[in-house]
């Protein structure tokens, strides 16, 4: 079956840019959440991305209006998935939304619907019976910035059919991402499995004072040639971002409480990172 019609449901940060990239590129494609205030907010933050696709991928203002015509808004969720070919899932990050809204569509779109969830941290085997229909069901994970950051790392269950999961690839890639195939759930998939204890490491060694941050950074960037070091990756992520995964990882790791309490510092002065003009770094 060749994906034509689009879902994307949860239309916050991703679920916005997902929707606008799969219009960008040609498809027809709903957006739909839970209310219309929601469904507002979403119109503003896609409108709002006209300037960063010109600035980063050189859009016309002909391609951007042409990626604007093709979408849809609905608060109504049958509705929404009726004819879907794929469903984007991008609601919160809540086991308990998440199970929620699987049942739901599960009866409400067709037999040939695939879902398709943005889950930053939790497995699609822990939806699958939701769905009604596990070969059908698997992750497809964005990062920010969609358009420029443009990896989709794609994820199946034990239990997601090799078709399925072939037919998500070439979306990935017919919407512009690098399609990323991993061959079995890992939680944190490929980047955060390696970015997180890659910024725990740094924040250790500036707690353990055995650098500052700057110096930490401009060893990593020097040494390899990379754009940022890590206390530059955690002001781009957001220090409540960086809080909020390191409290979460705490019960397995009770060595990182010394980090929590110095990005609660930093909290508590309102240096969230980029979004506040001041993290480790002024901007
Ligand atoms: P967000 O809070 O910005 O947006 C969530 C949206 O879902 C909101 O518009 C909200 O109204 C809507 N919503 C709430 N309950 C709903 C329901 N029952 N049905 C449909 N919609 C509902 O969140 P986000 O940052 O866009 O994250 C969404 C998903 O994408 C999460 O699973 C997250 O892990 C993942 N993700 C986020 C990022 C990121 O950088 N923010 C990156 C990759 C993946």
């Amino acid at each position: 079956m060749a994906i034509k019609k689009v879902t994307v449901a949860g239309s916050g940060v991703l679920g916005s840019q997902i929707a606008f990239q799969s219009a960008f590129k040609g498809f027809d494609v709903t957006v739909y959440d839970i209310n219309q205030e929601a469904v507002n907010k979403a119109k503003d933050r896609i409108k709002n991305l006209r300037h960063a696709y010109h600035r980063d991928i050189a859009a016309s203002d002909e391609e951007f209006n042409a990626g604007i015509s093709r979408l849809k808004y609905t608060d109504d969720l049958a509705q929404a998935v009726s004819d879907a070919d794929l469903v984007i899932e991008a609601v919160p990050e809540r086991p308990d939304i998440k199970h929620d809204f699987y049942k739901k569509i599960s009866t409400l779109a067709p037999a040939k619907t695939i879902f398709a969830s943005n889950s930053s941290t939790l497995v699609p085997s822990m939806f699958a019976a939701d769905t009604g229909r596990p070969k059908q069901f698997l992750n497809m994970h964005f990062s920010n910035q969609v358009w420029l950051n443009n990896t989709a790392e794609i994820m199946g269950s034990p239990e997601t059919d090799p078709a399925i999961y072939n037919e998500i690839v070439q979306y990935a890639r017919d919407i512009g991402m690098v399609p990323i195939q991993l061959k079995k759930e890992q939680p944190g998939y490929i980047l955060n499995s390696l970015l997180i204890p890659f910024l725990d490491a740094a924040e250790k060694l500036w707690i353990n004072g055995v650098a500052d941050p700057h110096t930490i950074d401009r060893t990593w960037i020097v040494a390899t040639g990379a754009p940022f070091g890590p206390f530059g990756i955690l002001d781009a992520v957001g220090i409540r971002t960086a809080y909020n995964i390191t409290a979460a990882s705490l019960p397995d790791n009770p060595g990182l409480q010394p980090i929590l309490d110095k990005l609660k510092e930093l909290l508590d002065e309102g240096k969230l990172g980029q979004e506040s003009g001041e993290g480790f770094y002024k901007y």
